[in-house]
């Protein structure tokens, strides 16, 4: 009964996922998910995007967060639209409520969109929004085996950011097991390591973005 129920919540979720895909294709928007664990830097990674990008393309974004509006105001301070999503206790985004918030948005303007999905390593992986690309950054603080113990995410995504890589010399961690072990979860996972801090390995993953969609 119980397996019942959470199928019917993912097709629901798919459907409106599918609405919004239709309705952002229209607009000829291309559309990021970006998810990770809290702490990996997303919005920190975001930041930088959009300083290196909105010279050359039309940004909006969608800021999902449990509570509170710190980094919506931190993206908002770099003169894009954004919307500010509160789950209220919610561990990921929904399609749905990525629909609430879409006329909020001036779509006819924006031709980059990206949402930044609440930090957590599981569910969101199971709901998609309506993107066209699912964007997983990962620290190198969180060690090599993440790919074996959260899969589906690593699976889910197209583009894997391995963040804060200036960080290396002070750890243990193994990067090319780590890199091993993603593609090992998901053979097509595209790999780029960034550093935010530095600015390594950044303008790689924007000139990435870049090809990705059409610049205003
Ligand atoms: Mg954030
Ligand atoms: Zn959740």
């Amino acid at each position: 009964m119980k397996i019942k129920v959470v199928s019917r919540v993912l097709e629901a979720n798919e459907r409106i996922a599918e609405e919004n895909r239709k309705l952002l294709k229209d607009k000829g928007v291309f559309v990021l998910n970006l998810m990770s664990a809290p702490g990996a830097g997303k919005t920190s990674l975001l930041i930088k995007t959009i300083e290196l990008l909105k010279s050359r393309v039309a940004i909006g974004v969608i800021e999902g967060d449990i509570t509170g509006t710190e980094d919506a105001e931190r993206i908002g301070a770099l003169r894009v639209p954004v919307v500010q999503i509160n789950t209220g206790g919610a561990c990921h985004l929904d399609a749905n409520m990525i629909n609430t918030v879409l006329q909020e948005l001036p779509l006819d303007q924006i031709r980059l969109l990206f949402i930044e999905n609440v930090g957590n390593l599981v569910c969101p992986a199971e709901f998609n929004v309506g993107e066209d690309m699912k964007v997983m950054i990962l620290s190198v603080t969180e060690g090599e085996d993440k790919p074996l113990k959260y899969p589906l995410m690593f699976q889910e995504s197209q583009v894997l950011l391995i963040n804060k890589i200036d960080l290396l010399p002070y750890l243990d961690i193994d990067i090319e097991r780590l890199v091993k072990n993603s593609l090992k979860v998901n053979p097509q996972l595209k790999i780029f390591t960034v550093s935010c801090k530095s600015g390594e390995g950044l303008s790689q993953w924007t000139d990435f973005l870049l090809s990705k969609i059409n610049p205003v």
